[in-house]
């Protein structure tokens, strides 16, 4: 569906970009969870003093983006530009900001900022903030031409990815490396949800020698080939179960009756990890599947260490994520293609 555009009634007068050279500026919005974005014209953002403004390049999509229009989360602001994985060039410096310039190309992720104080914050452990604010979700995000950000969460990026392959890497890579180093040493390694973040670290996984079995909803004999093709070593529906008992399993889809499933196929000692940000109920289970000390954990948000940590894998083996690409204004098709796991690997826009 090809977004409407519309009068900006409520949001102020739309204006020009600089210098007067530009049409009125582009941003779907979200004005009540639960209804397709608008897109709108919107006013051009200002940094404030610890903000850089970036001319957006491009954003990818996440199945959490989803959770914040469908409803899911319940917290966001409203107007809001949705977009975590924001890729742009400073076009703006604040006051207070250092280390950044005019120029500069940078990643913005899902944490945009933390209160610096409180006890998690104090131990590095910043992803569990009561305080912290979300890119595209409590703050505008990246489905726009500019976006404005706190410049101590943006990071700098692998200059030899495109603004297109290095998107997906800022949520779905970065916050699936969190998960999977929650995975500890485990060698045998499923997969539940074969989409952008699985798809990112079955290449991380194979780099460090394990090796990856995918599971996937039993209709979904794309999705299979697709992580054949990636080195998996099994792949077959969720239901299954390969042969090798798994040393540790990532839940990557939303759906809480995955997880008893995950605990039967994982050895006595493995973990189960729940990667996403929001979980359909698990259903009750027989204490036996628990039983012999296997451990079951969620994964919340990120830190800023983890995306340094990241990026500098990235750099250093040659991660290469398969995109579909979508024009800002295709942004409602973009995710209603996700809604129905009819990506295969990451949807990012190109804003520019
Ligand atoms: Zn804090
Ligand atoms: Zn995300």
């Amino acid at each position: 569906m090809v977004l409407n555009r519309v009068s900006a009634d409520g949001l102020g007068p739309a204006v020009l970009g600089r210098g007067g050279s530009k049409g009125p500026l582009r941003g779907p919005l979200l004005s009540s969870q639960g209804e397709a974005l608008e897109l709108r014209d919107v006013a051009m953002p200002e940094a404030g003093p610890a903000q850089i403004r970036l001319r957006v390049k491009a954003c990818g999509l996440c199945r959490t983006d989803l959770h914040v229009v469908d409803g899911d989360l319940k917290e966001p602001k409203l107007p809001l530009v949705p977009g975590h994985q924001i890729v742009g060039v400073v076009d703006q410096v604040g006051a207070d900001v250092r280390g950044l310039a005019v120029g500069d190309r940078v990643g913005v992720p899902w944490l945009g900022g933390s209160c610096g104080r409180c006890r998690y914050c104090q131990a590095g452990d910043e992803n569990l903030c009561d305080s912290a604010r979300y890119t595209g979700y409590q703050i505008d995000g990246g489905f726009a031409d500019y976006c404005v950000a706190d410049a101590r969460f943006c990071f700098a990026l692998p200059a030899e990815q495109d603004d297109i392959t290095v998107a997906p890497l800022l949520c779905a890579g970065l916050i699936g490396y969190r998960a999977l180093r929650m995975t500890g040493d485990a060698t045998e390694l499923g997969f539940y949800g074969f989409g952008s973040a699985a798809h990112l670290m079955t290449q991380v996984a194979r780099h460090q020698g394990r090796r990856v079995y995918a599971f996937t909803r039993a209709s979904d004999v794309a999705s299979r080939g697709f992580a054949l093709g990636l080195g998996a070593t099994w792949a077959g529906p969720s239901d299954e179960r390969p042969e090798v008992e798994l040393d540790a399993a990532i839940l990557f889809a939303p759906a809480g009756e995955l997880l008893p499933l995950a605990l039967k196929a994982v050895r006595k000692g493995g973990t189960v990890v729940c990667a996403g940000i929001h979980m359909s109920d698990i259903p009750s289970f027989p204490y036996a599947l628990l039983w012999g000390e296997r451990v079951v954990r969620s994964v919340a948000n990120l830190t800023r260490r983890d995306g340094i940590d990241f990026l500098a894998v990235a750099r250093t083996m040659s991660i290469v994520a398969q995109t579909t690409v979508y024009g800002l204004e295709e942004a409602n098709r973009a995710l209603g293609d996700l809604r129905r796991g009819d990506v295969q690997g990451s949807a990012v826009l190109r804003v520019a």
